[in-house]
């Protein structure tokens, strides 16, 4: 309990699937941190494989992704405080405030950014599975990207209590195979993610939007062509897959709204 105390409590930063992130400083290094409260919700408390990820997730240094700095778990055990560096901003907040993000070379550059943490994440056998603009950290002088909650998917439920069952879980950047229920899948899901936050950092707006999940598989099918088992041998077999599926021949990518500039109509330009 004496630990906590390393840190003073200030703002409230946002909340998030998990629960209430607060800005907060270290007492001694005045240091500026960002702690997120989480929920276990299991009686027995972290299980072994759960501590063993987190012990890895506090191995992973690099510099586009946020460092897990301490944990702190409450008296009760009921909750856990991930202490994080502190960042600015988060992506969708940045691409809503700062006019400097429709810049192509800022794009490019977050962009690498981000694939360089993802990358090193995958070298080191861990799978994000959440990417989206909320969990890319911006510090925004240097342009610098931080990815967060890199591999806690696995690590905490989503909290289950009151405040938070409401808020709805942004599927717009999820890989169809999840979408389609794979009861396996790779570390592609995270570049599919990428994929879609690279497309809406050019185009404004998201490359697939849907508020549920068949919806959204409909809007990927219409503009990437619904695949059949010719393309993908095991889709016949996953759970939310239907041979009633809508047969959309895909549309060219120069057609897919926006995401290559047109000629003589740079993104750079707008
Ligand atoms: P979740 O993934 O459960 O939605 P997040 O970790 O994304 O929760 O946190 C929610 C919000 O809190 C983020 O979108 C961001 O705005 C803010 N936030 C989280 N971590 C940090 C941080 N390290 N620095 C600054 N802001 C943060």
């Amino acid at each position: 309990a004496l630990q906590k105390y390393k840190y003073i409590k200030m703002g409230q930063l946002g909340s998030g699937s998990y629960g209430v992130v607060h800005k907060a400083v270290n007492r001694e290094t005045h240091e500026l941190l960002a702690i997120k409260k989480v929920a276990h919700s299991s009686e027995y408390g972290l299980s072994d494989s759960t501590i063993r990820e987190i012990s890895t997730l506090r191995e992973l240094t690099h510099e586009n992704i946020v460092r897990l700095k301490d944990i702190i778990a409450t008296v009760n055990g009921q909750h856990v405080h991930l202490v994080l560096e502190f960042l600015d901003c988060d992506l969708r907040q940045y691409l809503d405030t700062y006019p400097q993000a429709s810049e192509i070379g800022r794009i490019k550059s977050i962009v690498l950014q981000i694939l360089r943490g993802v990358r090193h994440a995958h070298m080191n056998s861990i799978m994000h599975r959440d990417l989206k603009p909320q969990n890319v950290l911006i510090g925004v002088a240097k342009n610098q990207v931080k990815i967060t909650d890199f591999g806690l998917a696995r690590c905490f439920l989503p909290n289950a209590d009151r405040a938070y069952t409401e808020r709805v879980v942004t599927l717009y950047y999820r890989a169809p195979e999840l979408l389609l229920g794979a009861p396996t899948y790779t570390s592609a899901v995270d570049l599919w993610s990428v994929g879609c936050i690279m497309a809406e950092m050019v185009n404004f707006e998201p490359l697939f939007k849907a508020d549920n999940e068949i919806g959204l598989l409909f809007h990927i099918f219409e503009k990437l062509g619904t695949p059949n088992k010719d393309v993908w041998r095991e889709l016949p077999g996953l759970a939310h897959f239907s041979d009633q599926f809508p047969s959309f021949p895909g549309k060219p990518m120069q057609e897919v709204r926006g995401i290559w500039p047109c000629p003589g109509q740079g993104v750079g330009a707008r």
